[in-house]
Formats: structure tokens, sequence, C-alpha cells
């Protein structure tokens, strides 16, 4: 036998192998390391082409087309064979995932609203209600808007009572604080309207945190409060109450007697702090009241006029009420939840059971 028809004769065998060893394979993988065997660098093809360097320099052309028909013959044969097996495997990988439907589900954790954002949410919803309109103001606040605009200049008492944490200052500037009540949005509502040429009527809700140096069972560094304040012509006390008790009733969903006691604010002349009629005992009197049958829920008044000279509202023909509240204080009666510190533990049992 000549070596051309030699070589031929084993390439004939190798191709008969290969294509015998394709039909047997079962899965892609072996599919490959067939490819590799047959096909690859060092493959059994490339084995069998060595020997063309004892061919003529007329018979290597007759070799090399023969040797190319084998190799796309096996080339063929192997990638009908990997459609043909990724096919099925991909059959039996969806036939494995089949999800049974019919299995009980597993309950997801859903997040929700905390239940100090939920108070305030009713609250403003409120509020809203009644026409008052949503205003917010920044967290790190000057002196001028948490305290000389509210008629508490640099020496009043008041001033240190407010625990308040300040930011270093440098000469040129005034002192930067945290606000320690929410007042501070009433100044710059009033005095924004003024300065772009408004002038009142302004029913303004703002709902926000607040900073004092204070930590214990009913006081925390950071809490939340809602400012209301409404100015118009003839505004008076009897609105005022009016609006408090609106509010109130509709917060804790029943009809509460409230009562105002004078009191002292710098920036509301009269001021007045006022009571709910205990919603733990009716006004029977209870250990939460103390027995008075009375809570204590917030402090309110006229705007000072000297709050209204601050802003540039004319006191003779404008006056206006403002209150703020503690939130974390009415969400804790409304829900009899004991401890304010439960607010910010998030302990998730507590805010589970508080729907949050
Ligand atoms: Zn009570």
């Amino acid at each position: 036998m000549s070596e051309i028809d030699s070589l031929k004769s084993e390439l004939r065998v190798l191709e008969e192998q290969a294509l015998a060893s394709f039909t047997q394979a079962t899965d892609l993988l072996a599919l490959q390391a067939l490819r590799v065997q047959y096909l690859g660098k060092k493959g059994a093809l490339t084995n069998v082409l060595k020997g063309v360097g004892r061919l003529s320099a007329e018979e290597r052309p007759v070799i090399g087309q023969f040797v190319n028909q084998v190799k796309d013959a096996l080339t063929a044969a192997l990638d009908a064979a990997e459609a043909t097996l990724s096919v099925a495997e991909k059959a039996k990988r969806i036939e494995a995932e089949r999800l049974d439907i019919t299995l009980a589900g597993r309950k997801a954790n859903k997040g929700a609203i905390h239940p100090v954002q939920q108070g305030l949410n009713e609250m403003c919803a409120i509020f809203a209600q009644m026409g008052f309109e949503i205003a917010e103001g920044p967290e790190v606040e000057d002196e001028f808007h948490n305290f000389d605009a509210l008629n508490i200049p640099q020496e009043h008492p008041a001033r240190a009572m407010h625990d308040t944490f300040f930011f270093h200052a440098d000469e040129a500037q005034q002192a930067k604080l945290l606000r320690t009540h929410t007042s501070p949005v009433q100044i710059r509502t009033m005095k924004g309207c003024v300065d772009s040429g408004g002038q009142p009527p302004l029913a303004v809700v703002a709902p926000g945190r607040v900073y004092r140096c204070d930590y214990d069972v009913t006081h925390s560094p950071m809490f939340h409060q809602v400012e209301v304040f409404k100015v118009d012509k003839d505004v008076s006390m009897a609105h005022l109450k009016g609006v408090l008790k609106h509010f109130l009733s509709t917060y804790f969903e029943k009809d509460l007697p409230i009562r105002l006691r004078p009191h002292y604010f710098p920036f509301t002349e009269p001021s007045a702090e006022v009571d709910v009629g205990c919603v733990f005992c009716a006004g029977k009197g209870c250990r939460i009241c103390k027995g008075s049958g009375w809570l204590e829920v917030l402090g309110s008044g006229m705007i000072h006029p000297n709050v209204l000279k601050a802003v540039g509202i004319d006191s003779s023909v404008y006056s206006g009420f403002a209150f703020g509240l503690g939130v974390e204080r009415l969400v804790m009666l409304k829900h009899g939840i004991p401890d304010l510190r439960l607010f910010f533990e998030n302990d998730v049992r507590f805010l589970r059971r508080m729907g949050a």
C-alpha cells in the first residue's frame, strides 16, 4: 500500500471511530471532551497529519483536501450531537426544576411604617383636612430662627431651658444649632411669605425632628414635633380651641374634653397649656393621669406681637395662634406605650405589635 493510501485508510478508521463515539456521548461535557480528543490541537487528527511529511509535494494537497473533508464531517456531526443533547438537557432541567405550586407558601416579612412616622402622617392628615398646608424646615438652624425671632433674646432664661446642641461657630458667623423645636418653621414660612411680597392668611402644619440634650424614660435627645399655626385677620383663642378640640378628638378617635390652663411661653401671648381628658380612665383618675383625669398634651397660645414684628407682619392688622405638640407623647398616649425609648430601640417585637 502506498504511503498516501495508508494515510487515507488511517483517516477513514479515525472518522468511523469518532462518529461512533459521538453517538454514544450522553451529555454535553462528554461531547466536549470528544471534540478535544479528535479535533483539538493535540488531537487524533493532528496526530495523523504528522505522516504528511512522508508524502511527495504532489500528494500533499490531495491528502490536505481529504483531511479537510474528514474534519468538516466530524465538526458537523459534533454540532448536530451537541444540538440534540442541549435540547435534551434543557428539557431535563425544566423537569427537575418543576415547581409544586400546591405547596403552601412561606409568609415574607414586609417592611412597614415606623409608629412615630405613622403618628406624624395621621396628625398631618387631620390638619390637612382642616386646610393647613404642610411645610418643612432645616434641622440645622441659626439662633435667629430658633430663638431671636421667636422672642427669646440672648439672655432670656428660656434659652437655657432648651438644652441646645450647638455647633462650633467662628466669630464672623451666627452660631448654628440643632433646632430645639419646630417653631423656626413658623418664622421661615411667615418671613418667606412677607419677603416674597405676600401677606397672611397662612395656615401651616410643620412636622419634623427636633433635638435637645436630654435622655430618660420620657425624654430622648431626638424627638418629633408638629408645629401648627394660623395667621389671619381676627384670629382668636376661640379658633385655637376649636382646632385643638377637633384635632385631639379625631386623633384619639373619641370625643374628649379639653381645657386650656394659663401658662408662659416667650413666643405666645396669652399662652396656655392644653390638657385633654384622660384617654385611659375617661376622666375618673388613674395612674397614667396621676388621678387628675387630665393629660397634658401640648403648649399653645396667640402668636406674640414681637414674633409677628420679627417677620414683618403688622400685628395691628393680623393675629394668629400657634401650638406645638410632641409626636411621641401623643403616640404613646394613643397606644398605651409606657417608655419613649421603645420608639428608638427598633426592637422588632415592639414594632410588629405596633403594626410596623
Ligand atoms: Zn386617667
